[in-house]
């Protein structure tokens, strides 16, 4: 699950990790508002920033730094008045409903730091870099020996001599050291204590040297979180941070129907039960020549209503010009299925071709099922095993 910018600075502020003041609007003239409140005290700069769960938004012109109220109210229209695109959005972009107006900051350095489970090692990972900013992806992947990497371990999570190594290893200096200890280990926890699969913060800033920061102040002025969708039931706090507007409405509906929905570019919608037989259909499809328009795992045990729920968002889709069911009934009874593809077929009405492969408990009483409702049902078409099946529904979509 992922949560947006705002909510994310709430959250680090609540583990003690430095970040301006802001608000969530969603109108220009609630941002200008917050943006007259903020000035009152005095920032160098106000930041107006569309709130979407994607990045790359200060390329593509939605993180604006700016010194007056005209000018946020500019930033503002421009934002709620156009869809953002970056490399991380859908070609068409996405809506943008909410900003932050934040005080800003003056900036001497940026940094990177992130923690997320490295599979690999099997352990969460302090990920930093020297180089932080919105080049990131860019330094990542021309020197990868930029990016520096520290494992946590799994029961003391980080020790302050590894975050301290990391300080001087990014080249911070004098107070900095401290501050960026504090901040390193504040998020280590938080990351453990949230179940969340990746804390980023780009850029972490330096400021320059002030009174109160005589080597400046190690600040954040972004945040990215994603968390375990798996630890919801656990994380009642987190989980109300959720924000359904920003989901694709096919796996929104499929969440709730207890689905696991992945929409996909091609053009043959898949329905399957269980991830592994779901990966190895559309595997199976590729092989073939084929492209899947989705991964749809109905689980082990789906209710009637479910997989009728599932047919429904499969066809649904654009573009889906045939329908692969690749069922192996073993907690799951093939009939249910068969019952299931009928009444789907009568409530939605299956124009494309249709193969369906059932194996496994009941899986006579499943044949009957499909062989009685054939008349009515044109496009379908039973298969004798998967590759007969993936051969059958690649050669109707060509
Ligand atoms: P992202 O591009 O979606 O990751 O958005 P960020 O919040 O990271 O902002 C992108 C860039 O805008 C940062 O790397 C900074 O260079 C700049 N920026 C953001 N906030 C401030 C600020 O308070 N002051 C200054 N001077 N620059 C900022
Ligand atoms: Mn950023």
């Amino acid at each position: 699950m992922k949560i947006h910018e705002y909510q994310a600075r709430e959250l680090i502020a609540t583990a003690n990790i430095p970040v301006p003041h802001g608000a969530m609007v969603t109108t220009v003239d609630e941002a200008v508002e917050a943006a007259e409140r903020l000035l009152g005290d005095n920032p160098p700069v106000i930041v107006v920033k569309a709130q979407v769960h994607a990045g790359g938004r200060g390329k593509a012109g939605f993180v604006k730094v700016v010194k007056t109220v005209d000018e946020v109210r500019e930033a503002a229209t421009f934002m709620l008045g156009n869809r953002m695109v970056s490399p991380q959005t859908p070609p068409e972009g996405l809506p943008v409903d909410r900003l932050l107006v934040a005080e800003g900051v003056d900036i001497e350095r940026e940094i990177y730091l992130a923690i997320t489970t490295d599979r690999a090692r099997r352990t969460n990972t302090l990920i930093a870099s020297a180089e932080g900013g919105v080049e990131i992806e860019q330094v990542a992947e021309e020197r990868p020996e930029a990016i520096l990497k520290v494992p946590m371990h799994p029961i003391d999570g980080l020790s302050d001599y590894q975050a301290r190594e990391l300080a001087f290893a990014l080249g911070l200096k004098g107070k900095q050291v401290r501050q960026f200890v504090a901040i390193a280990g504040n998020l280590s926890e938080l990351f453990v204590r949230s179940d969340a699969s990746l804390a980023e913060i780009n850029p972490l800033v330096i400021t320059p040297a002030s009174e109160q920061y005589p080597d400046g102040q190690v600040i954040a002025i972004d945040a990215k979180f994603n968390f375990d969708d798996n630890a919801m039931f656990r994380q009642q706090a987190i989980a109300e941070l959720f924000d359904p507007t920003e989901e694709d409405p096919d796996e929104l509906r499929a969440r709730n129907a207890g689905l696991s929905f992945v929409a996909l570019e091609g053009n043959i919608g898949c329905l399957v039960n269980g991830a592994g037989l779901a990966m190895s259909t559309m595997d199976i499809i590729k092989l073939h020549g084929g492209d899947p328009a989705n991964f749809l795992d109905v689980g082990g045990d789906a209710s009637q209503e479910a997989v009728t729920e599932a047919f429904c968002i499969i066809l649904g889709e654009k573009g889906v010009k045939g329908v692969l069911v690749n069922i192996f009934g073993g907690i799951m009874q093939c009939d249910r299925i068969a019952r299931a593809i009928v009444s789907a077929a009568e409530e939605v009405g299956f124009e494309v071709p249709l193969v369906v492969r059932l194996e496994g408990t009941n899986v006579e009483a499943a044949r009957a099922v499909l062989a009685e409702a054939q008349g009515r049902m044109p496009t379908m078409s039973t298969a004798i095993d998967l590759e007969d099946a993936a051969k059958q529904v690649c050669a109707a979509v060509a």
